[in-house]
């Protein structure tokens, strides 16, 4: 078949604004329904039936059914309430319409109700779910036989896992030596500078900073020494998973005498809130999460990462983890994570010093898709500049993509686990998030049972389908995984699906920027932020007559007010949301904004900013903005509109109060 332009199918992936897709929609849900129904029909059709049609003669039956549909119409009411992600003018948080293929995958599974917690409860969609997990691995360009990936209800989950197994992997070192002196085997390691020396040489030290490649060969190679429960059980004696905190620490103490300080996990400063549950929820603690500063583009300084690394070194604190973003829920920002790489190796050779390096890529994630043609081959930043083909005046002499991001997607190759959530850049209805590893050895650390296999035996065994063994959550739904398995069918990952559904979103985002930039909000100036790595565009108003950073925040509360939904009642023509950036999170980012505000220095705002400074905050998810429609709203002009009208009301009232 001939190729079609890209821009074609992107039509037939959404139900539409206007329900433009509607038929097809509905066809395919028909479709689905019947086809069940069939099945059921054809299951044992000797069973005779259970509900006659007499039955539904009868009174009860038809109040019973009169109940149903009285409700359901109330129902229906009260969802018009919700919130029109699917309009052009909704340009708030991380979520679109879902594409039509995710709608329908989920509802058709969803008619079998399968169970992905273990392969009898779901065998069709479990298989599904494995493949989808090496279809994410793959986009992250994981080598296919190593990795492994699998759904979660979300990143926060994910995100969990990923420090669970990290941690699980750290701390491996220390059970295997201890569990080889127990057993009264000889265990040799490879230590952070690549000598090998038998295990019982290494100090407590060394042990936590053994590459985590090297305590997964470690781990392997441990349980070749013995039987499966001597193993076991010896391990359990000396791993923090079996003994907790507490034991574990005073055990520590027995054996080694220098108790370290606790273990830290570094995170980006504009890490998503979640990695502050988790470190409470693991018992890391949330004293021990590190906030790496950000530059002026959001991203973590790898720098600074350094300088941080060089600090805990001396002062001999263990690094469980650096966690490295892509794509920031605020602002879309994506670390340089081919530098964060880049420290960690040297923090390896220099420092003697090792850590798990995570990727959180919960709403970038997708966007690597971008990255691959339909060859699986790499695209060029020119390659790609070509195909998202910006006008040079939308581009402001910085096109889209630049050679570094091109850089930094294709480093995540080289993260040992990434997380994506399909619920928010894969258009997939929620619960649906995603974790992938580089090597899938590290899921047995957290298996509550022995592991059974080999890694030579696997894919694809009874033992390998049977996900609950090595995921946090229980029971989940088939039908998410059938929902992502389907969109990837129709949207594949790479420049002819995904990769061209998000294009369309950076061509929005960019349009909007500059529509923004050049905006005549007279008396009021707006002020863009940088310009964002992917399509979250954030920015905020402020007046000639204002001298403090409240008046600042007021004016943009109250455009905020305006157009959301925050308050009841309220009917925005567009929509948009807000967050807050914070001292001393934001430390590193604020000066060029303070500078353009005329609102003093950063030693300033660091002293006073406790209340933060409101940010304006548009995610623009939507594939038509960048195309407008032929004879529909300019909602990049509507937008721009309801920002001057919005202003305008907002400083009326602040100047009544
Ligand atoms: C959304 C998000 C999360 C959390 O994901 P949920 O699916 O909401 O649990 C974590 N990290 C980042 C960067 C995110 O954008």
């Amino acid at each position: 078949m001939p190729s079609t332009p890209p821009s074609d199918a992107l039509n037939a992936w959404f139900l539409g604004p206007r329900g433009e897709n509607a038929e097809l929609l509905e066809r395919l849900l028909t479709e689905a329904l019947r086809d069940h129904i069939f099945w059921r029909r054809n299951h044992h059709p000797e069973d005779g039936f259970t509900i006659r049609e007499l039955d539904k003669r009868r009174e009860g039956y038809d109040r019973a059914v009169a109940t149903l549909t009285q409700e359901l119409l109330g129902l229906l009411a009260e969802l018009k309430r919700g919130v029109p992600f699917f309009s052009g003018r909704y340009k708030g948080h991380m979520v679109f319409e879902q594409t039509i293929a995710a709608q329908v995958g989920y509802f058709a599974a969803m008619l079998y109700n399968p169970n992905n917690v273990a392969i009898e409860a779901s065998p069709v969609t479990t298989r599904l779910e494995v493949e989808v997990g090496a279809q994410l691995a793959d986009m992250m360009g994981y080598a296919p036989e190593r990795a492994w990936g699998h759904l979660t209800s979300g990143g926060t989950v994910a995100n969990f896992e990923a420090l669970w197994f990290a941690r699980n992997v750290i701390y491996l070192p220390v059970a295997a030596r201890g569990a080889a002196e127990e057993l009264g085997v000889r265990l040799s390691v490879e230590r952070a500078d690549g000598s090998r020396a038998d295990i019982g040489e290494l100090d407590l030290w060394e042990l936590l900073n053994v590459h985590p490649d090297a305590a997964l060969d470690l781990w392997q190679e441990l349980w070749r020494t013995a039987p499966r429960d001597e193993v076991q059980k010896a391990l359990d004696s000396y791993s923090l998973q079996a003994l907790g905190y507490q034991d574990y620490a005073r055990k520590l103490e027995e054996r080694f005498g220098d108790a370290l300080p606790p273990s830290v996990v570094l995170v980006a400063s504009t890490a998503h809130y979640s990695w502050e549950k988790i470190v409470r929820a693991l018992g890391i603690g949330s004293n021990q999460l590190i906030f790496v500063p950000v530059d002026t583009r959001f991203r973590m300084d790898p720098e600074a990462l350094w300088r941080t690394v060089v600090e805990l070194t001396e002062r001999r604190v263990p690094i469980l983890a650096c966690i490295s973003v892509c794509g920031t829920t605020e602002e879309s920002a994506m670390d340089r994570l081919d530098e964060v790489l880049a420290v960690r190796e040297r923090a390896r050779w220099e420092l003697g010093v090792s850590f798990h390096l995570h990727s959180d890529a919960c709403y970038g994630g997708y966007a690597a898709s971008v990255t691959w043609n339909r060859d699986g081959g790499r695209r060029t930043a020119d390659e790609i500049r070509a195909s998202v083909a910006l006008a040079p005046e939308v581009e402001e002499g910085k096109p889209w993509p630049s050679p570094e991001w091109v850089r930094s997607m294709e480093a995540l190759a080289q993260a040992d686990s990434v997380t994506i959530d399909p619920h928010k850049l894969g258009y997939i209805p929620y619960p649906a998030g995603a974790i992938v590893f580089r090597d899938r050895r590290a899921r047995e650390l957290v298996s509550v049972d022995p592991p059974y296999l080999l890694p030579t035996q696997g894919l694809g065994s009874a033992e390998d389908l049977f996900l609950g063994r090595y995921i946090f959550e229980g029971s989940k739904p088939g039908a998410a995984a059938a929902s992502v398995w389907l969109s990837h069918k129709v949207l594949p990952l790479d420049e002819r699906g995904y990769g061209h559904l998000i294009e369309r979103t950076v061509a929005g985002a960019r349009i909007l920027y500059r529509a923004l930039g050049q905006a005549d909000l007279r008396p009021f100036r707006l002020i863009r932020l940088p310009e964002p790595d992917l399509n979250i565009v954030c920015f905020l108003l402020t007046h000639p007559g204002f001298r403090t950073l409240d008046e600042v925040n007021a004016l943009n509360e109250g455009i905020y007010a305006r157009m959301s939904l925050s308050e009841p009642g309220a009917q925005p023509q567009y929509i948009l949301t807000r967050t807050r950036f914070q001292t001393p999170m934001y430390d590193g980012a604020m000066e060029p904004i303070l500078a353009d505000l005329g609102l003093g220095s950063v030693d300033h705002w660091k002293a006073g900013g406790k209340e933060g400074l409101v940010i304006l905050r548009s995610t623009v998810m939507d594939p038509f903005l960048a195309g407008g429609s032929p004879d529909g709203p300019d909602h990049v002009a509507g937008m721009v509109q309801e920002i001057r009208s919005a202003a305008g009301q907002a400083l009326r009232e602040l100047r009544v109060v």
